[in-house]
């Protein structure tokens, strides 16, 4: 354990590398988690040990560049606290009402906390005479030409008298920074690792003209009169005027009143982060009163009227064990890392996906390096890249391998495609994926037949192939190491349920190429048996609703596969029905044409079965609203996007009590609000 003094100094220089990295290189080395866990563990030292503190901890930003001239800031540009859950929220809104000795709920401006970079404008008489970034807080760095660029950067004021300072965030939306990494790719220009960095570097460009081929935006959250010629008291009715003056205000800002709403309304951005169309990491809570922000005033470094509330990281560091390959059922070779575990998101990761050989190359990720983990809303969590530390050693880069770490055989890449298969068909690994699909929830949801099961029973040479579940005798299974009496009669009575699973659920569980759950349901209504899909000449496929020409080709070739027929075979004398229950004619259509989205459990019916009850009555069950759905059923734990737009679309949502009677009279006595 060092000393406390060193550990200081330890700090300091690395907070300084970072925050030059990210500050004037618009390039940071590790994610901004790990940044704010250094700052926070500088200030508790000094904390603890008074006699160490520095102006290092209390500093904002970093010193403008050389690059361009200096500005000198009418009023200093602060930084923001930060608190990073609401535990510390409410301390926080505690400290205020105290020292304001307030008596009576306080109004808060919870405002997205855009990442992006801040931004001064000064206007003078309504014209645009300067643009300044942060710099250090009290000088930063002319970029007027840059700025004039940005499409949506108001170049008059109509009616403005004196001096404004409009300060706000510049930022790329994600849907322009995705075109402008497009647009990078194809010239072999460079990629940006997230929008912040792409921003930034494209604001502090020397040559304006490329700033102005950047798609940047900027949102105001802040009006700085300078001449006092405004009379306005609330932050809100200066959000109000920025608005009327043309800037883009965020439309999700709400003043609402009390430490609970805040937090709700704080809260409401976390869970909505990922339906905004920029990036944010987290909130800005401010105090809407102006004179309460004057009697609260600031430190040297933030004011004590507004706090940045942190969501909990996406992106974290830790250390790569090693990268390993795993084969999936169509024999794909998916690298992976294996991880020193970390929590990101608020998970336990000890493996993330690197997709390809390709990307691994691009990403030079190498077995011992530190590596940044990105795990964000329900995506799986990805290796980002390596954070390299200059002078440190590492191995030589990882290649992939040319044999399967399953069965031996060879690995091939398929021409013109970043993916590797395992060409042998008898692949073990091969073979237990499929297995594992087949039973998987979107297949035959056969109960206690995973990875780990389904490798046992191979191993033990009592199945080979998905056919054989059918023929599992619970005797024998109960001998095995692992099952008991109960366990083996709980699996087969499972597999023998899925005996009856309609055919379009089959089809999905053999996994033929390309044939996922709306196909199978297309194919397997048409034609009721496999027996019928399985002699249908091509035409026929194709001529099926939704059916591709890709599709078609794909099953009439799975059908005439030799395999593929003893499968089918087995199954059959297995007592597999392989039939499409036809939907009785005496059910109504009463939602004839109409498009119904179900979001949440909705009780008595799997979301399949919902699905199927909404199409057996004429109606369509899409995945997402849209001003065109009919209604909205919200069930248990709903989509919150779903609902937002139903909502924001003016589409009437009904409770999941009011299913039932949607299917019968294809209406609603109540709509939820
Ligand atoms: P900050 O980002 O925590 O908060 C202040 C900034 O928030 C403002 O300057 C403004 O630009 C921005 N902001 C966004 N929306 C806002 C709103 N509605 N109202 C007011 N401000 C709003 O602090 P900081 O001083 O700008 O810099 C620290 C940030 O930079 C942290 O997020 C830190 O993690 C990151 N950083 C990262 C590294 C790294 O190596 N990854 C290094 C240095 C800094």
């Amino acid at each position: 354990m060092s000393s406390p003094a060193t550990r200081a100094d330890e700090l300091r220089e690395l907070i300084t590398r970072h925050s030059e990295a990210y500050f004037i290189h618009d390039e940071p080395v590790v994610p901004d988690a790990d940044y704010d866990a250094l700052v926070r563990e500088l200030r508790e030292l000094e904390g603890a040990h008074p006699e160490l503190a520095s102006e290092d901890s209390q500093r904002v930003g970093a010193p403008a560049s050389t690059v361009f001239s200096p500005v000198r800031h009418g009023e200093v540009m602060l930084s923001l606290d930060n608190v990073f859950d609401v535990e510390e929220l409410r301390a926080w809104s505690q400290r205020v009402v105290k020292g304001l000795a307030s008596t009576s709920p306080l109004a808060f401006s919870v405002e997205p906390k855009i990442d992006g970079l801040a931004l001064s404008i000064t206007y003078f008489d309504g014209q645009l005479v300067q643009a300044a970034t942060r710099g250090d807080g009290r000088v930063g760095e002319d970029v007027t030409d840059n700025v004039r660029t940005i499409a949506n950067v108001p170049q008059v004021l109509r009616g403005a008298r004196g001096t404004f300072e409009i300060r706000g965030e510049v930022f790329l939306a994600k849907a322009d920074f995705e075109t402008l990494n497009e647009t990078q790719r194809a010239r072999g220009a460079k990629v940006f690792a997230n929008p912040r960095n792409a921003a930034a570097g494209s604001l502090r460009q020397k040559d304006p003209a490329v700033s102005a081929s950047r798609p940047l935006s900027f949102l105001a959250y802040q009006l700085v009169d300078r001449d006092t010629t405004l009379s306005l008291t609330t932050h809100r009715a200066t959000l109000d005027l920025l608005a009327t003056w043309g800037f883009l205000v965020a439309p999700e800002t709400l003043v609402v009143t009390g430490v609970d709403d805040m937090i709700g309304r704080s809260t409401w951005f976390e869970v909505h982060r990922h339906d905004l169309t920029y990036d944010i990491d987290g909130t800005v809570i401010k105090l809407d009163d102006l004179a309460s922000r004057a009697a609260l005033g600031s430190t040297s470094r933030a004011p004590r009227w507004a706090v940045a509330r942190k969501f909990a990281p996406e992106e974290r560091t830790t250390r790569l064990k090693s990268i390993e390959v795993s084969i999936g059922r169509t024999g794909r070779a998916t690298p992976y890392a294996v991880l020193e575990p970390v929590l990101v998101a608020g998970s336990r990761v000890a493996m993330a996906t690197l997709h390809n050989e390709d990307q691994v190359r691009e990403k030079d990720v190498r077995p011992g390096d530190l590596v940044i983990v990105r795990k964000a809303g329900d995506v799986i969590p990805e290796v980002v890249g390596a954070v390299v530390v200059r002078g440190e050693e590492r191995v030589a880069p990882w290649i992939f391998p040319t044999t399967c770490p399953d069965c031996g055989g060879e690995l091939r890449r398929r021409d013109e495609q970043s993916d590797t298969y395992c060409v042998n068909p008898a692949c073990p690994a091969q073979q237990m994926q499929k297995i594992v699909h087949f039973a998987s929830r979107g297949a035959l949801d056969i109960e206690g037949l995973g990875e780990q099961r389904v490798m046992q029973l191979l191993a033990e040479g009592l199945i080979g192939d998905v056919a054989d579940l059918f023929t599992l005798d619970p005797e024998i299974l109960a001998r095995l190491e692992g099952f008991g009496e109960l366990s083996a009669n709980a699996l087969v009575k499972a597999i023998d349920t899925a005996r009856t699973a309609t055919l379009s659920r089959i089809l999905v569980g053999l996994g033929i190429r390309h044939v996922g759950p709306v196909a199978a349901r297309e194919l397997a209504q048409r034609f009721v048996t496999y027996e019928a899909l399985a002699a249908a000449p091509l035409e026929d496929l194709e001529a099926v609703e939704g059916i591709g020409p890709v599709i078609a080709q794909s099953v009439y070739e799975y059908a005439r596969d030799d395999e593929a027929r003893d499968r089918m075979v087995k199954m059959k004398v297995a007592g597999v029905a392989l039939v499409q229950p036809v939907v009785l004619a005496t059910i109504e259509a009463t939602l004839s044409g109409r498009a119904v989205v179900v979001t949440g459990a909705v009780e008595g019916y799997s979301r399949d079965e919902a699905t199927a009850a909404v199409q057996a009555r004429g109606g369509t069950s899409p995945g997402s609203v849209s001003t065109k759905t009919y209604c909205v059923v919200v069930g248990e734990a709903p989509g919150a996007s779903k609902v937002t737009k139903a909502r924001d679309a003016g589409v009437p949502m009904i409770a999941a009590s009011g299913f039932e009677e949607l299917l019968m009279t294809g209406t609603w006595s109540a709509t939820l609000e």
